[in-house]
């Protein structure tokens, strides 16, 4: 967007010009990043989970706040420059050698913005500030672009602070200062898309990194998936430029780099990237035995523990991950240290619905407990009224199913349903006629065999499609995906499916044969009687 066409003039029109360059700036960002940007280019999401229905209106209304305390600021700021408290200058053109200075200011400026943010943001970590504002930014475990400013005014007041603050330290030109931390707003936005931006972040250093490195990631530098990770494991990566802060303070996640690392392959058919960034992550690692690290550490982490027993379990687990593994690569050593701390937690804590003592995949970040995997159900009937129904292949006492799967980030759920119609059954011929409104949920229970991938939620919540099968059998082929689920189908009445059902399921099978069993029999009647 031209900085031309802000309204208003760039600085020096007071608090409502400030404000609205603001809201323009930032609502039109979030809208091309949450809406198009996905659209648009082919994105690799970084999220684990799907964002809450409602959750962009949420963060949307919420950075209201948030955008006027920061016009607040800025209108401080002319003041300051105004009554010539400051070291603010104005003046246009610059010649060659103030647009140098200028760009040496504009890294000056990332460096000490990123110093304040990675402080600041571990004192909202610390247990009375967390509980009372900083919580607010954490209410999105999957964060949406409209989460960048989306939290207290009180934490706005201190985030946004240093742009105060850093009129006192060196000559700024306030026109470069007010472009600066519009900027800023985006680059808030950017790090909470929910996909990987990383390496073309649009900061001085990313593109000094690009020209250096081509498109691998630069370790010295953030990715989009540093801060998603923080959302999810909230004792680690305080920053939002850089990472040096995380590693020389130990607040690094272990599995970090290996992500990275994952998340870029085809880069180079050799992996030489994964290769690279790993081994300069592994090279700028700290010796956690430092007492810096210690000292640094015990911060946000004793807060954390205190906030509740459970998340006091999973800063156990995790520091143990942490503080074990031989490097922030070794993932499996990060799990296998945490299954470790899990032999010597409290009883209570072993006795957690989701800790099983036999398996390092039972150490669950609680955070993500608190999330359900979304996901579709499918009832297929055919034209006497019976339904599709399969045996599980990895349950031998034989507990049978509707088909059913989790939706992918940034699908809809019709799509999602005949997308696992084709994937788990093979069934071409059938269209959906009906839905349940609402959405239904079931919990794991202590024991459960799923795919540790879906274990790391509390259970899930699907959306149940109604759809009419108008083939044959013959093209039904549940062994002909890449990864089989049934070993056998039948067509079975409906209600005879809640008894049939692994226990957990069974609340959400019957509720599912209450609402399509009586469509089911209506449509069933009304084609009988055309055809007649
Ligand atoms: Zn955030
Ligand atoms: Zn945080």
């Amino acid at each position: 967007m031209a900085l031309g066409a802000l309204p208003g003039p760039l600085y020096g029109g007071g608090f409502w010009v400030a404000f609205r360059q603001l809201a323009a700036v930032y609502y039109l960002a979030g809208f091309l990043l949450h809406y198009v940007a996905p659209r648009v280019f082919h994105v690799k999401t970084v999220q684990v989970a799907q964002p809450r229905k409602h959750q962009v209106a949420w963060e949307a209304a919420y950075s209201i706040g948030p955008l006027l305390v920061k016009a607040g600021v800025w209108t401080l700021v002319e003041q300051l420059h105004a009554s010539g408290r400051s070291k603010l200058y104005t003046g246009w053109p610059p010649t060659a050698q103030q647009a140098a200075y200028m760009l040496l200011t504009i890294v000056a400026l990332d460096y000490l913005h990123d110093a304040w943010f990675y402080w600041t943001h571990r004192l909202l970590h610390w247990k009375p500030l967390y509980r009372h504002v900083h919580a607010i930014h954490h209410e999105s475990s999957a964060p949406t672009a409209f989460c960048g400013y989306s939290f207290h005014v009180v934490e706005a007041l201190i985030v946004f602070a240093n742009e105060l603050l850093v009129c006192f330290l060196f000559p700024i030109h306030l026109g470069l200062h007010r472009v600066y931390h519009i900027f800023t707003t985006i680059i808030h936005e950017g790090g909470h898309a929910g996909y990987e931006i990383a390496p073309f972040i649009p900061s001085i250093e990313s593109l000094v990194a690009l020209l250096l490195l081509g498109r691998r990631p630069c370790p010295a530098l953030n990715t989009v998936r540093h801060h998603d990770m923080h959302h999810r494991y909230p004792p680690y990566h305080f920053s939002l430029y850089m990472t040096h802060w995380d590693r020389w303070c130990g607040t690094e996640h272990p599995k970090y780099r290996s992500d990275v690392a994952k998340h870029f392959p085809e880069l180079d058919s050799s992996s030489k990237a994964a290769a690279a960034v790993a081994a300069a992550g592994a090279a700028a690692s700290q010796d956690p035995s430092t007492p810096m690290q210690h000292c640094l550490q015990l911060v946000p982490t004793l807060a954390w523990q205190a906030h509740t027993p459970g998340e006091g379990l999973w800063t156990l687990a995790a520091a143990a991950s942490s503080s074990d593994s031989s490097g922030p690569g070794s993932s499996d050593a990060a799990v296998a240290a945490a299954a470790g701390a899990a032999r010597h937690l409290p009883a209570s804590a072993a006795a957690h619905p989701l800790v099983k003592p036999e398996g390092a995949s039972n150490i669950l970040p609680i955070r993500e407990l608190n999330e359900f995997r979304r996901g579709v159900g499918l009832c297929i009937y055919r034209k006497d009224g019976l339904v599709f129904a399969a045996r599980r292949l990895d349950c031998p006492e034989g507990s049978w199913q509707m088909p059913q799967g989790g939706i992918d980030p940034l699908e809809n759920p019709m799509r999602a349903a005949l997308r696992e119609l084709h994937e788990e059954t093979g069934i071409r011929n059938a269209r959906i006629v009906a839905s349940i409104d609402h959405w239904l949920t079931y919990t794991f229970p202590t024991r459960v065999r799923e795919p540790a991938s879906i274990l790391k939620y509390r259970g899930q919540t699907q959306k149940w499609f109604l759809l009419e099968f108008t083939g044959c059998d013959d093209e039904i082929d549940i062994a002909g995906c890449s990864h089989p689920e049934f070993s056998e189908f039948a067509w079975r009445p409906l209600a005879s499916l809640p008894p049939s059902v692994v226990h957990f399921k069974q609340g959400v099978y019957a509720q599912v044969a209450q609402h399509f069993g009586p469509e089911i029999e209506r449509r069933c009647a009304a084609a009988a009687r055309m055809r007649v």
